[in-house]
């Protein structure tokens, strides 16, 4: 299984309807997506997540002219090599964003093929499965409008609840006095057995984010993610000490590099790379082992296409627990309920939940079939 050549494919589509999270109006939807081909013909798929307005063309650019060079002609079984050769090769310029989003797509595509070649699922290979089926919670709730009429988000809470999902998280950082009004009538809605988990993407100081939690102190949340900004691990740290809700964070954060400073500094109690964006299932096993050395759970991130969700299904379905009891709960699987059509048709069978539940794929690879039509109708060769 020798790499002969890849092909790099940007997405890109317009929503129909902008929507809003804490930091900026989301008004389309893209990917980077790479498809490595070996000698025998097989083909493996990456992808490179394309967070917010994020430009698919960087990561392409970056797969096209650093990291395409220096993978053909190697073998797809040395994802390990690979990994810290292309870390090594662009940590001048690299370390963070676009490039190890680019490293990210590569090594979900070898992941894909070694299991390919083997006949296994990825998961398999990753060490196996301590899980085969994952709790899904819906993350949505991204706003349409600002303001303070409540009644979208719990029109939307119900919708899921209806769905069959008893986890949700809500985006806030629109300002502590809304957020709390927002929480306050969706819990009305939904009533005490939906869990909820709060998303700010990093809208806050440590004091509003502390204000927030206290506010919020009787919701038995699961988490509250990204409270304050990413670069400001002592905040993380200050925050922790300030509220019992457990801290979350991760989706702006690479390697095991940038994950050691969060996890050896105790600043989280969820850990959330996103095997797209963080250097690819061969960093989620790095990081893990640091999360898990630090007590810190690893739960991925996830909102990418049908590529990013089935690789983290496997990710997912690989990563033990900090604190493995008879009544532990395991890491759960973000479920993108917002508009994302490289999600639900560029495979031929998306992740789909059932009663608020998904499966780990045991096919070969990471086990999905790319809609070849889709692909030549939407992607664009890079
Ligand atoms: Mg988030």
């Amino acid at each position: 299984m020798i790499i002969e050549h890849i092909n790099v494919y940007t997405l890109s589509s317009q929503l129909p309807r902008p929507f809003a999270f804490s930091q900026q109006w989301v008004t389309r939807r893209s990917a980077t997506l790479v498809e490595v081909v070996t000698e025998e013909g097989q083909s493996g798929w990456g992808e490179a997540l394309c967070a917010g307005l994020l430009e698919p063309e960087l990561a392409a650019s970056v797969i096209k002219h650093v990291i395409t060079p220096q993978v053909l002609g190697r073998s797809v079984f040395d994802t390990e090599v690979i990994w810290h050769e292309l870390y090594n090769r662009t940590r001048d310029y690299g370390r963070k964003g676009v490039v190890i989003a680019a490293i990210s797509a590569l090594d979900i595509a070898l992941w894909d093929l070694k299991g390919k070649a083997t006949q296994r699922p990825v998961s398999a290979l990753l060490g196996g499965a301590f899980r085969l089926r994952i709790p899904a919670y819906a993350t949505g709730f991204f706003r349409t409008a600002l303001g303070q009429d409540t009644s979208a988000l719990v029109e939307e809470a119900r919708r899921h609840q209806a769905a069959g999902f008893s986890s949700m998280k809500i985006k806030l950082g629109f300002g502590v006095a809304d957020d709390l009004r927002a929480m306050a009538d969706i819990r009305d809605a939904v009533g005490d057995d939906v869990e909820l988990m709060i998303d700010a993407n990093h809208a806050y100081t440590v004091s509003e984010a502390a204000l927030l939690a206290d506010g919020l102190k009787d919701f038995r949340l699961r988490w509250f993610e990204e409270p304050v900004n990413p670069d400001d691990k002592e905040g993380y740290r200050l925050l922790r000490q300030k509220t019992l809700i457990p801290l979350a964070a991760g989706e702006a954060e690479f390697t095991m590099f940038g994950f050691r400073d969060l996890l050896a500094g105790r600043c989280l109690d969820i850990a959330q790379p996103d095997v797209a964006m963080a250097g690819g299932l061969t960093a989620m096993q790095h990081i893990t082992a640091l999360a898990l050395a630090n007590g810190i759970q690893v739960n991925p991130h996830v909102w990418g296409t049908a590529i990013g969700q089935y690789a983290s299904l496997h990710a997912i379905a690989a990563t033990p627990l900090v604190n493995p009891t008879l009544a532990a709960r395991g890491p759960i699987f973000e479920y993108d309920t917002s508009a994302h059509p490289f999600r639900s048709d560029l495979v031929t069978q998306p992740v789909a939940q059932t009663d608020g539940w998904v499966q780990v794929p045991t096919g070969p690879g990471l086990g999905f079939t790319i809609d070849q039509d889709f692909l030549r109708e939407h992607a664009r060769r890079y």
